[in-house]
């Protein structure tokens, strides 16, 4: 492991240069160690993500579930580089977002990454699929939350095989078991920590683990 260079000026840009920081494990699309968000301060603070370490598979469809204010967008969108953590490291493939400029950080959302927010269903269907086919990397949030359940089941689908046939990454943000149910991998987040995990989720065994996690 190197450390970041003291001056971050005299790198060259993003993306003709080795990140200065490598993933210790290439192989993950995106990962997180001892992830920590806190929102305000003193009294008011807020710990929406504590210390979270996951890795995100390439390849895979990945499910992030977890009730109202448990830290899932905020989760998505530090992994995404549209947020940045108050302590911890992100790497999007092997380049650790926290070792960027600002700069550098912008050109490698805007090559490497996707993200379908809930108000997807604002955009002609057609412009969401050129969006998607076109990065690495997909972080959707709630992606389903404002459309029907044909439409929903659609784009769904749309995603899963986006993850078997073009060998897509995706990770999604939901709190819906059905939609969950087309994940490879789900995980449960509560109080800003992930509590438990699932293989090959199914609706119906995400709806147990969920009341299970309640109880
Ligand atoms: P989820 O997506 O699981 O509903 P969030 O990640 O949106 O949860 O929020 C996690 C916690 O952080 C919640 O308590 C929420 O109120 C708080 N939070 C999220 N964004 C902000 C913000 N910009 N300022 C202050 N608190 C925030
Ligand atoms: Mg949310």
């Amino acid at each position: 492991m190197t450390t970041p260079p003291a001056d971050r000026a005299a790198q060259p840009a993003f993306p003709t240069t080795t990140p200065a920081v490598s993933a210790p494990n290439g192989a993950a699309a995106a990962r997180a160690v001892g992830a920590t968000k806190v929102y305000g301060s003193g009294e008011t603070a807020v710990r929406a993500l504590d210390e979270v370490t996951v890795e995100f598979p390439g390849g895979r469809f990945t499910t992030i579930m977890g009730p109202s204010g448990s830290g899932k967008s905020t989760l998505l969108h530090c992994v995404a580089g549209l947020d940045t953590l108050t302590s911890g490291r992100v790497w999007i493939g092997e380049v650790e977002l926290g070792a960027l400029s600002d700069k550098q950080l912008t050109v490698l959302r805007r090559e490497r990454v996707g993200f379908v927010f809930q108000s997807y269903n604002l955009l002609p269907t057609l412009t969401a699929l050129e969006n998607i086919t076109l990065p690495l990397l997909i972080f959707a949030d709630e992606p389903t939350g404002n459309l029907d359940s044909r439409a929903g089941a659609e784009l769904l689908d749309f995603l899963r095989r986006a993850v078997r046939e073009l060998g897509q990454t995706i990770v999604m943000v939901t709190h819906d078991p059905v939609a969950a149910g087309y994940a490879d991998t789900a995980l449960f987040l509560a109080d800003g920590r992930i509590v438990d995990w699932m293989d090959k989720p199914t609706s119906q065994r995400v709806l147990d683990r969920i009341k299970a996690l309640g109880e």
